[in-house]
């Protein structure tokens, strides 16, 4: 038996200095992205009308292993930083399994989920370099609530275009975001060209990640002292993430473990980078076998089902061309209640190791991601995102099988966030009217043979 004790935190001191650029140890590199208009690979200057100049050098670099994290940035991660890492007690004993399970609350910044670390990384680099504006889209509004109040601490102005299902469906986060003082938009909206050229040949359509980054980039290209950020997806935001792995490495070092399998739920693949890369940098330089397990939606499963090539981020076009798995950029997710989680691709360094096997994927239906959600409040007592639920819902099915085995690994999973504005989603559920969706080959296939093939 080892230590009896639950929750495992860091002192201030110990919260690492610096990030963790996995480009830098990975044998085969991801591939360039590449300028659409040329198609030839793309350098930070490329960037730099779109994002931060820092965070566009942060993007492309594939040889500084360890990038430090600005003194201003980590002073605000102290106001909710270490995050707990927790044993799962609870969890482990409702499965009746030997595995032990540990999850990394991620849950407790004052947003309520991870995409904070980036957000106040991204606000702070804007503002060093004179830049007064920001803009991005949100889905859930997990992320334009971060950005929101990461613009506040920095002192910027925050206009969010936030996918148009979830604007309707989810008002709380709307009102997050105006709390926090940021203008909040639905997208797709007749606002921007390309919101009115989606508008005009589809009056109903409710939006997807990649409409809202579309309409967000075309302000702040048109805008002056305005750039774009990102929540997910781009290599720059996970390096941000790994402030996640980082601290829960030193925090199984105090629970006397190390990660047999170390699970995220998969969106771009953020905060699963995040938790993953700072364990897996192991396994490449030490010969360490942790296994990393991505747990994606059935209904827009890009990993398990999608192809590898390259592809636009949004869906209008205005990104550069990343070499990633992708369901195809005009691919319309189902409106599954893990909102973070509808989008079509993968970010270029997961979608390298997942190539070269270095991590695999999952991918699972909602109900199946609920039981779990649920079973997971009644044990632990948080109640996690939808999008979280898939992350519990892939380690529980690790779990099963160390019960059926016997085998007493050890199981960690980043809880990405908490669910608590989420409840119109656990009601649908409880009442029985919460459905499963399947995307069909045609439905793949189709959407993929639309894709221009460039290399
Ligand atoms: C945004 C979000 C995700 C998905 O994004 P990744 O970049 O894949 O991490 C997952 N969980 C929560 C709570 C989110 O807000």
């Amino acid at each position: 038996m080892s230590s009896k004790q639950k929750r495992f935190f860091l002192s201030e001191e110990e919260i690492p200095t610096q990030w963790y650029n996995i480009q830098a140890d990975m044998v085969n590199k991801p591939l360039p992205p590449l300028n659409p208009a040329t198609k030839e690979p793309l350098k930070p200057e490329d960037l730099f009308p779109i994002f931060a100049e820092e965070v566009s050098r942060q993007e492309l670099d594939q040889t500084h292993a360890w990038i430090d994290i600005p003194e201003e940035v980590r002073n605000m991660y102290k106001y909710y930083r270490s995050t707990p890492l927790v044993r799962a007690y609870g969890l482990e004993e409702a499965l009746g399994t030997p595995a032990h399970i540990y999850f990394k609350n991620e849950s407790v910044s004052p947003v309520g989920s991870h995409k904070l670390n980036s957000a106040l990384a991204q606000a702070y680099y804007c503002k060093k370099e004179g830049v007064t504006n920001v803009t991005t889209e949100t889905g859930a509004g997990q992320w334009g609530a971060a950005l929101s109040y990461a613009a506040k601490v920095f002192g910027l102005e925050a206009a969010v275009y936030q996918v148009k299902i979830s604007y309707n469906q989810k008002p709380y986060r709307r009102l997050i975001m105006q709390t926090y003082g940021a203008q909040v938009t639905a997208s797709p909206s007749m606002s921007t060209k390309a919101g009115r050229k989606i508008l005009t040949e589809d009056p109903n359509n409710q939006g997807s990640l990649g409409t809202a980054i579309s309409e967000a980039i075309e302000l702040a290209v048109s805008t002056p002292n305005c750039k774009y950020t990102l929540g997910s997806v781009l290599s720059h935001v996970t390096l941000h993430q790994t402030i996640i792995g980082l601290e829960a490495e030193k925090q199984m070092q105090k629970a006397g473990e190390y990660p047999d399998i170390v699970i995220g739920c998969f969106g771009g693949g953020s905060n699963f980078g995040g938790i993953a890369f700072p364990f897996m940098r192991h396994n490449i330089l030490d010969g360490k076998t942790t296994r990393f397990v991505a747990a994606e939606p059935a209904s827009c499963p890009k990993l398990t089902r999608g192809v590898f090539q390259y592809d636009f981020g949004d869906v209008a076009g205005y990104t550069p061309l990343l070499p990633m798995y992708t369901l195809g950029h005009n691919f319309m997710p189902a409106n599954i209640h893990a909102g973070g989680l509808r989008y079509h691709g993968a970010g270029v360094i997961v979608s390298q190791l997942l190539k070269d096997k270095l991590m695999e994927a999952v991918d699972i239906p909602q109900l199946e991601t609920f039981d779990a959600g649920i079973l997971f409040a009644k044990a632990e007592g948080i109640i996690p995102a939808p999008e979280s639920c898939h992350a519990i819902a892939a380690a529980i099915r690790e779990a099963n099988k160390c019960k059926e085995t016997g085998e007493e690994k050890v199981i960690l999973f980043n809880l990405s966030g908490h669910g608590l504005i989420d409840m119109t989603a656990y009601d649908q559920y409880l009442s029985g009217s919460l459905q499963n969706y399947v995307v069909t080959d045609e439905m793949v296939n189709e959407n993929i043979s639309q894709l221009e093939k460039i290399v």
